[in-house]
């Protein structure tokens, strides 16, 4: 076993406390491993349901963070992918069972064994759990690592690493392109991207939020419509007509109004995570033969071909940026879906 070095980090104790400096332990790069400098880390609703034990699994003290783009300051000897002085990044996952059919597939998302999740997953090395991106450093084993286009701005890349790829994937998964009308519900990190990288696919994309000030940016983010989907009237004139909705919202709502949106066969695919049951009406699937089902982050390698798209077409998430001192005013905003789209910590901050 080689060595570990203390690393700052922010994080919280208990579901009841706010975030604040903390320390953790991270091992020294070991022969696969790149050590990166993070320069910046995103803030997904998902670090929020984690730090508060929404989902009831969070082992404290939790350090979330899994929107993650840095410095590579170390590689081990073994590295190939990578060198001193490299941009890279981190995403969801730092490890898989490298194994099983999925893993072999390129689907490590879905290990049979499950993922190392960036932070509060068992830590194979150290023991514990692991701490995400909310810290000055991070080691993880190359195959985990992303390589970050060179014309894309740095601190607006991070959210890619999550928001991106969760929509990227179902995007790419239900066949989204030229001639697809689809919907996006949740216009926050996720839906902001998932609107930016439908369009980009080709697809007509009708936005649907709660909150009437979003509208006028929705269409700007690249939306063809905009609707308030407590406007029933509104509402009404959209059923039956998209092959696919994204559902985002991170709360619990009804998704059956969103079902009736969809044509025939099309596939209302949940990306949010409430905390608690989504009650499906069974008309609302037995007739017109329609999907109901979900989808988990992306792969390691399709969350490259996302950054890759992202470069080729000049996508990059809108971000407020925030000092790590301000993590707690950022999770309430984000709790009011206040948020213009992503907040994006400049982890400077945590030296001063
Ligand atoms: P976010 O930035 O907070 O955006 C969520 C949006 O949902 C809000 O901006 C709001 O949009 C809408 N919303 C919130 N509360 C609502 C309510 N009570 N009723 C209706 N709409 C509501 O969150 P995010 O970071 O995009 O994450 C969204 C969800 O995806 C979270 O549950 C997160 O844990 C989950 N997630 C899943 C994966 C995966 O792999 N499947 C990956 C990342 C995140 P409007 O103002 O437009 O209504
Ligand atoms: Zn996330
Ligand atoms: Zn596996």
């Amino acid at each position: 076993m080689s060595g570990t070095k203390q690393a700052k980090a922010f994080g919280t104790h208990a579901a009841d406390k706010p975030l604040e400096a903390l320390a953790i332990e991270r091992r020294s790069a070991l022969q696969h491993d790149v050590e990166i400098e993070i320069l910046y880390c995103g803030v997904c609703h998902s670090d929020l349901h984690q730090a508060r034990n929404d989902w009831r699994g969070t082992t404290y003290p939790c350090v979330p963070g899994h929107e993650i783009v840095g410095k590579v300051t170390a590689v081990g000897t073994h590295v190939t992918k990578f060198k001193v002085g490299d941009l890279a990044a981190i995403g969801c996952m730092v490890d898989s069972c490298r194994e099983c059919e999925q893993c072999k597939n390129d689907l490590e998302q879905f290990c049979d064994a499950s993922p190392t999740y960036t932070y509060n997953s068992p830590d194979k090395h150290l023991g514990g759990q692991t701490f995400g991106g909310y810290s000055e450093n991070i080691v993880v084993d190359e195959h985990f690592v992303l390589s970050v286009p060179n014309n894309l701005d740095l601190a607006a890349t991070a959210p890619l690493l999550c928001a991106g790829i969760t929509t990227y994937s179902p995007l790419k998964h239900w066949k989204v392109g030229p001639g697809s009308k689809v919907g996006v519900v949740g216009i926050g990190g996720l839906g902001h991207m998932a609107v930016k990288l439908a369009k980009a696919m080709g697809a007509y994309v009708v936005a649907f939020t709660t909150s009437a000030s979003k509208t006028e940016e929705a269409k700007r983010l690249g939306a063809d419509e905009a609707v308030v989907s407590t406007d029933k009237e509104a509402m009404k004139k959209h059923g039956k007509s998209l092959h696919v909705v994204l559902d985002t919202v991170a709360a619990v709502h009804d998704v059956n109004m969103y079902l009736n949106l969809l044509k025939l066969d099309g596939a209302l695919v949940l990306v949010g995570l409430p905390e608690s049951a989504l009650p499906v009406q069974p008309f609302n699937i037995v007739s017109n033969r329609r999907i109901f089902t979900g989808s988990s982050i992306g792969g390691i390698a399709e969350t490259q071909e996302m950054l890759n798209f992202c470069s080729e077409h000049n996508i990059v998430a809108d971000i407020e940026l925030i000092d790590i001192q301000h993590i707690n005013e950022g999770y309430e905003r984000m709790l009011k879906g206040d948020v213009r789209y992503r907040f994006v910590i400049d982890m400077a901050s945590l030296k001063r």
